[in-house]
């Protein structure tokens, strides 16, 4: 069970594939996670990749190759795991190609004007990462997160102008990969304007399939 979560910045697919991962027994692995969890810990890479993630950038696929390659070694990975937010450029798909084989892409498709609202309004927990948004899934207590009690707070990256940088890469970099996971009979499309509560066993049901 090798997957992939391929979409937009803010489609939902770190939702999705969160919940997905631990009803079919295998990790999440987010790469935006992992380079977050380096920024709190302010290792070497964490320095490295703060000031292109603050601006909304894509860190360099040297590094995002590596942190994937380590973290996909680990026991946890050995039945399978599921990749959000990775790869995300051509040259990234195809080093992943030699790491290891797939059996699924989920390609999750958002409307532009559903996604601008999304990113505008989100908010995430410091400590745990839980995704809310401001108006439309706000946490129990202002500023305090549900699941932890850690501090949820606008994240850097989801400014204005970060967000309109993400979707122009997504669009220039990422977009490209839908084509190439599709000619290679790996693609599958969901519709994500539903809530969680609908996508989830539908994308559940269409990875059934396979
Ligand atoms: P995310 O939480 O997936 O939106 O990722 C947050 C940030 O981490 C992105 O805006 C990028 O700066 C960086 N990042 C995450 N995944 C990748 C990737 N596959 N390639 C390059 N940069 C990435």
């Amino acid at each position: 069970m090798r997957k992939i979560f391929l979409g937009p910045p803010n489609s939902g697919k770190g939702t999705y594939s969160s919940r997905i991962a631990p009803i079919l027994g295998i990790p999440h692995i987010s790469t935006g996670d992992l380079f977050r969890e380096n920024l709190k810990n302010e290792t070497e890479i964490g320095m490295k990749v703060k000031e292109i993630m603050d601006a909304g950038g894509l860190v360099s696929d040297d590094i995002t190759i590596q942190i994937v390659k380590d973290r996909l070694c680990q026991e946890d990975c050995k039945d399978g795991f599921i990749l959000d937010g990775f790869p995300r450029t051509l040259g990234q798909a195809e080093a992943l190609l030699e790491i290891t084989d797939l059996d699924a892409v989920v390609n999750i498709e958002v409307p532009m004007e559903v996604l601008m609202d999304r990113m505008s309004g989100r908010i995430t927990c410091k400590d745990c990462g839980k995704i809310y948004h401001a108006r439309n899934f706000p946490p129990k207590k202002e500023g305090v997160c549900d699941v932890c009690n850690g501090d949820v707070v606008k994240r850097a990256e989801d400014n204005e102008e970060t967000i309109k940088t993400r979707l122009e890469l997504y669009n220039k970099e990422t977009q490209p990969l839908i084509d190439f996971y599709k000619n290679k009979d790996l693609l599958f499309n969901i519709n994500s304007t539903e809530s969680p509560e609908k996508v989830v066993p539908l994308i559940l049901r269409t990875l059934m399939k396979r």
